[in-house]
């Protein structure tokens, strides 16, 4: 159920109901377009993720800039996704249990549907629920890069899930999924580089072991913000799944570039759109939005466009801003943009993202596979 939305088009800013989740509409396009252009300029095909926005019409935007289909993570998200229109996803996961595996096949009837593995058991389920459907199910081998969550081996043990693949009824083995997540965030640019160079020498050897075994593999997928760029020149990966690009959040704000500079490749196009309810002290307002409007592990918001405010407490529905001394005092229902720690997880709170353009809102593009966890 979607609640109303919190504005109506050519609203001005003002006139929004907070908290609101906005997207400056500027931003939000200049980082599709830097993107897309990388991608081509380094001939990787670009498949962004949708598990950072979660909905289909910016979805639909970024394959009208380029991009060849999408990643989501969980069924929901790509029966949200092909719902309103996408016709290639990738869930970037393994998908465990006949009731999944069936709404998946389901959907490869609409569209290109693909999926991991890291198990033979796993292959032969997907294998028996895509016969059941009559479909084919496009079917990637997880190696573990590095990162310790899914994947198996790199080397003999991913050829042999290949192998399995190859010989399953109704699956298409396409080739490899190499995420190393956890590198993504580390600060320092030369780490994330280094993690990256491992990956791409597993890789590179499961990529020897599939052509002493016959098996071709046309895909080789992984990246994410923070390490897109050495994915991308590696020459094995050649379709690189960013997803926090488009909005940027503090977490990837606070990563070191090349030249020891904060990262700044990308712009904050994603503000969770606050009120002042309360000014009780000279240095001090509260605003309406608390930990219900924005994800917490990545620590309190930053305030967009405002140097002299800090968030220094958070509640549930309240933020605590601490006010410089040369701030003014803040006007009861005044605007405060906040910019998220994690946009992911942010987004997956709010029904709504508002796409404002010159301080009107311009588009209301309804959030259809957030809570879609399953
Ligand atoms: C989250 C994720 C991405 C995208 O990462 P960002 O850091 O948001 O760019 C890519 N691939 C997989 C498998 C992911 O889980």
């Amino acid at each position: 159920v979607q609640s109303r939305p919190p504005a109506e088009i050519g609203a001005p800013l003002e006139a929004i109901e907070t908290p609101a989740l906005v997207v400056e509409l500027d931003a939000l396009e200049r980082n599709m377009v830097r993107m897309a252009r990388f991608a081509s300029a380094a001939g990787v095909r670009l498949r962004p993720h949708a598990k950072t926005h979660k909905c289909p019409a910016i979805a639909l935007k970024q394959i009208a800039h380029g991009a060849v289909g999408q990643c989501v993570q969980t069924v929901g998200e790509a029966e949200a996704l092909v719902k309103g229109g996408v016709t290639d996803v990738l869930v970037t996961n393994e998908v465990v249990g006949t009731g999944k595996l069936r709404r998946l096949a389901a959907l490869a009837s609409e569209a290109s549907v693909g999926l991991c593995f890291d198990h033979p058991d796993q292959v032969d389920a997907a294998s028996q629920a895509a016969r059941d459907a009559g479909v084919t199910l496009r079917a990637l081998v997880e190696i573990d890069v590095g990162m310790e969550r899914c994947g198996v081996q790199p080397g003999a043990a991913a050829r042999d899930l290949a192998q399995r693949i190859a010989e399953a009824p109704n699956l298409a083995f396409e080739g490899l999924q190499a995420y190393h997540g956890s590198a993504q965030h580390f600060e320092s640019h030369s780490a994330r580089e280094q993690a990256i160079d491992r990956a791409v020498a597993a890789v590179s050897r499961t990529l020897e072991a599939f052509q002493a075994a016959g098996l071709p593999c046309e895909t080789v997928g992984g990246a994410g913000t923070g390490t897109f760029q050495f994915e991308a020149r590696s020459g094995v990966y050649n379709e690189i799944q960013v997803g926090s690009y488009i909005f940027m959040d503090t977490e990837y704000a606070r990563l070191e570039d090349g030249e020891g500079k904060r990262f700044r490749t990308f712009e904050h196009s994603l503000f969770v759109l606050s009120s002042v309810l309360s000014v009780p002290a000279a240095d001090r307002a509260i605003v309406d939005a608390g930990w219900k409007s924005y994800s917490g592990e990545r620590g309190y918001p930053w305030v967009h466009g405002s140097d002299g405010i800090e968030v220094v407490g958070v509640s549930d529905e309240h933020g605590k801003l601490r006010l410089g001394a040369d701030t003014p005092r803040l006007r009861l229902g005044g605007k405060v943009a906040l910019i998220p720690g994690h946009c992911d997880p942010t987004v997956n709170l709010h029904d709504w993202f508002i796409g404002l353009r010159n301080g009107r809102v311009e588009e209301l593009w309804p959030i259809t596979a957030r809570g879609a966890s399953r």
